[in-house]
């Protein structure tokens, strides 16, 4: 820890990985072998600059910003860009780490990182925005490449930060080097079926584990945190699958519609307008079950439901949380955003026999289906949206499979926890012992 003090949730994923590995170096203990474990614990190359650009007053703004190259056992390193004012490098280090792991376990060769900057898009124009994006790519362009570094979206970093950054880093190489960069938009190299695929992808996964306990979404009242990217397609496909949503949020609050989530009306709010979830309860009126929470007053774990999908950000579903919503009869968790959960969270989730589903398995969908832009980028192609969607759900089923039966050949049946961290352990493993000592 003082190595790498004050690094709270970087903490936090470390340990919850390496509490996992007792069973595996029992087992193998070649692991235990040239620190690979130090290794594994710690980033390639962690890159921090100075982001200055000026706002539409002509002032100068100064952020920081991140890439952490953290392992290339298994591809160039993939992960996303993070614009929040929340980002620190401790940050960034916990969503590499994880993000390892989690590339591992699509079965895709990609290895891992992340970045991303304290910026705060939330009230900045659209030129400040822009402006912002090419100060951070001048800097990060050097560090990435087709065959180096692709990075993707992920908090605060769209479609529209993508397109920002692809066309400052095409003109600073002069390159059109189509797989520097996931995410990007249908006109220049993107994907089918990307903007959806995290939240697909959690969904798919987290009907796979209430398959394996003979159950479904049909009928189920499901509560989906967080308005991004994220939420907006785990709702679309939860209700695609019988599920009703009755329940999202963003930082201000949470709002409730007991009628079932409109989601055309969220998208509009969301996708078009950039707005607020109260723009919802405005436009649609309260009363008739459509109500809205402040945080400050609440969480949205207080509203009673089958199934929690947390898709906000980290650490936003405590002990206490956890325990209202096993008091309230919820069969099955499973994480769209990254370490959501709490550690007592998941502790009880495991110990009331709920189903729980972690982010680096539950959430690989979206970095899969950019390893599939990847894919189309370099073999100049473009596949429809049904055999993108399908092989992100094969692929889904894939990292379902594999962590069900780890978790069985490892005397821990049904702990997913357990399954990814030792399935996704021993993928990056592998070829790091083949290396040798690098
Ligand atoms: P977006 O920026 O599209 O949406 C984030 C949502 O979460 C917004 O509703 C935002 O509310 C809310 N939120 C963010 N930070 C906080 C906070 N500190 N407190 C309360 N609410 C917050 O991001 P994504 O949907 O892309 O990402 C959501 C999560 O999913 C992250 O953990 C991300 O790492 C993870 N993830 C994303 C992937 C992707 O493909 N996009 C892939 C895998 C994981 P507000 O607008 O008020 O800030």
């Amino acid at each position: 820890t003082r190595r790498n003090a004050g690094e709270a949730e970087f903490h936090q994923a470390v340990r919850e990985v390496l509490e996992s590995l007792g069973r595996v170096v029992a087992k193998h203990p070649e692991y235990l072998e040239n620190a690979l474990i130090e290794r594994i614990c710690e980033p390639e190359r962690q890159i921090i600059f100075r982001v200055p650009w000026l706002d539409d007053r002509n002032n100068v703004q100064i952020n920081r910003g991140f890439r952490v190259q953290f392992n290339s056992a298994m591809g160039p390193y993939k992960g996303g860009l993070r614009f929040h004012p929340s980002v620190n490098v401790g940050i960034i280090k916990f969503l590499g780490f994880e993000q390892t792991f989690k590339n591992a376990l699509t079965g895709l060769p990609i290895g891992g990182g992340k970045g991303g900057s304290d910026f705060d898009p939330k009230g900045r124009s659209e030129a400040e925005v822009m402006r912002f994006c090419q100060s951070f790519m001048t800097e990060l362009h050097r560090h990435l490449g087709e065959y180096t570094d692709v990075p993707a979206g992920d908090i605060g970093v769209g479609a529209r930060e993508i397109g920002y950054m692809f066309g400052q880093y095409k003109r600073l190489t002069n390159r059109y080097e189509a797989g520097v960069l996931t995410g990007k938009g249908l006109f220049y190299g993107g994907s089918l079926a990307r903007k959806e695929a995290t939240g697909y992808g959690n969904t798919y996964f987290t009907r796979a584990m209430l398959e394996a306990i003979g159950d479904s979404f049909d009928g189920k009242s499901v509560v989906v945190s967080g308005s991004g990217n994220v939420a907006i397609y785990t709702i679309e496909k939860v209700q695609e699958f019988g599920g009703k949503v009755i329940a999202c949020s963003d930082s201000s609050g949470y709002i409730v519609d007991e009628n079932g989530i409109d989601l055309a009306l969220l998208k509009e709010i969301k996708e078009l307008r950039r707005g607020r979830v109260t723009d919802y309860v405005r436009l649609k009126g309260e009363g008739d079950g459509v109500y809205f929470v402040a945080s400050s007053d609440g969480a949205i774990w207080d509203v009673a439901c089958d199934i929690a999908m947390p898709s906000a950000t980290q650490n936003e579903l405590t002990g206490k949380d956890a325990k209202t919503l096993i008091k309230n009869g919820v069969i099955a968790v499973g994480e769209g955003a990254n370490m959501p959960c709490t550690p007592e969270a998941i502790r009880l989730f495991r110990e009331a026999g709920v189903r729980f589903g972690p982010g680096k398995a539950a959430n690989a969908g979206g970095v899969a289906t950019s390893a599939l832009e990847m894919q189309q980028n370099a073999s100049r192609d473009r596949w429809s949206f049904e055999k993108t969607e399908a092989r992100l759900a094969e692929i889904m089923r894939d990292i379902h499979d594999s962590c069900f039966a780890t978790a069985e050949e490892y005397g821990v049946p049904g702990d997913y926890v357990s399954g990814a961290n030792i399935a996704g352990f021993i993928r990056v493993a592998e070829p790091m012992l083949a290396f040798g000592v690098i």
